[in-house]
């Protein structure tokens, strides 16, 4: 009898956990998961609706060719003379200029005219060249970082005209890391903010860890799967996302500020990090960082967790990384560098 109490308690508490709930919408030109672990319908359609609002927000502000405050301050970074920075943008401003002064400027938000000379401030690839050496030597030789801006209160002036802000490479961290402390304070305790494969999760999926699969560049199946619990972010940099093609050439997104060119020698890094912004950052300054010189960056990044493929497909992980994650490839060729504590 008591045993027959006791399970049927058992059974009902398994029961009584409702599977997740998943919705989804677009920003930030890429479709957005939201899951939530342990509410009902009512409430998911609530929380998704006000974080779908804060999206638009966010998508409006940050956007780094449409009007708005981030292309007002862009308009107004060649004066030279200072002016007031809206609040929307000053935060990104303040620690976009921390993480790249850290990653030695492999992550560089400065760089937007050399992101657009490569056609990359556009939706439109009909038609597309890559941009002479002369025009790419010219913007790396005027060398726009964000140390050139500086500040007087929220009067800020830029000592480089050739500063132009592109935010696309922690704008999406930033963003889910906003959303992610709205969705907290709206009462939710297990939840993943997904975007586009990058995303942070908070506690789990239903006392089970969220398992996440990181995409393979090289195929179709999952590269590797990580397990995140508590409160982590996981932020992948690949050359798949956004690429043109030229003469049989192809010509990514990801641009290394030395070269002006494209970053070789990494197909895509993935970085686990409590911090959705610093992950997301690190991600794309460990991709231009490369195979060689990858854990210097992590390291004065404050990253543990990374794993780099690079174009030879060998798989470079952190030693923290190759403990936790199960790799889906077969036979796969692995380097972990000891150089990272
Ligand atoms: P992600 O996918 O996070 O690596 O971000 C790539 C986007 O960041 C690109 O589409 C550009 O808008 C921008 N970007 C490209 N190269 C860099 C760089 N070296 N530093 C900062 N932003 C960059
Ligand atoms: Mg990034």
């Amino acid at each position: 009898m008591r045993l027959t109490i006791l399970l049927t308690a058992l059974l009902l508490s398994a029961c009584s956990q409702p599977p997740p709930i998943t919705s989804h919408f677009l920003a930030f030109g890429t479709l957005i998961d939201l899951t939530l672990q342990g509410v009902d319908q009512k409430k998911a359609d609530e929380v998704t609706a006000i974080i779908e609002e804060d999206f638009r927000l966010m998508h409006h502000s940050w956007h780094a060719w449409d009007p708005g405050p981030l292309g007002r301050v862009n308009r107004l970074i060649p004066s030279g003379q200072p002016f007031s920075v809206p609040p929307s943008v000053l935060p990104l401003i303040k620690i976009g200029t921390e993480l790249a002064e850290q990653s030695g400027n492999r992550f560089n938000p400065a760089i937007g005219q050399l992101i657009s000379l490569w056609g990359f401030h556009s939706s439109d690839p009909s038609g597309w060249t890559p941009p002479t050496d002369e025009a790419v030597q010219k913007l790396v030789q005027a060398n726009p970082r964000m140390s050139d801006l500086t500040f007087n209160g929220v009067l800020m002036q830029s000592t480089n005209p050739t500063v132009d802000l592109d935010f696309g490479a922690f704008g999406k961290g930033y963003g889910i890391d906003l959303a992610m402390e709205h969705i907290k304070e709206l009462g939710i305790k297990n939840a993943i903010l997904n975007a586009g494969g990058d995303l942070r999760a908070i506690g789990s999926r239903g006392g089970q860890p969220w398992r996440i699969a990181i995409r393979n560049p090289a195929g179709e199946r999952p590269l590797a799967l990580l397990k995140v619990q508590g409160d982590e972010s996981v932020f992948t940099s690949g050359d798949y996302e956004r690429k043109y093609e030229h003469q049989g050439k192809h010509y990514h997104h990801i641009i290394d500020p030395r070269s002006g060119y494209p970053a070789e020698g990494t197909r895509s890094v993935t970085v686990l990090h409590n911090d959705a912004t610093r992950a997301d950052a690190a991600a794309t300054a460990l991709f231009v960082a490369g195979p060689d010189e990858w854990f210097q960056v992590a390291q004065a990044m404050d990253i543990r967790y990374v794993l780099l493929l690079d174009s030879d497909n060998t798989i470079h992980m952190s030693p923290a990384m190759a403990e936790r994650v199960e790799l889906l490839v077969e036979n796969p060729t692995i380097k972990i560098s000891a150089a990272l504590k």
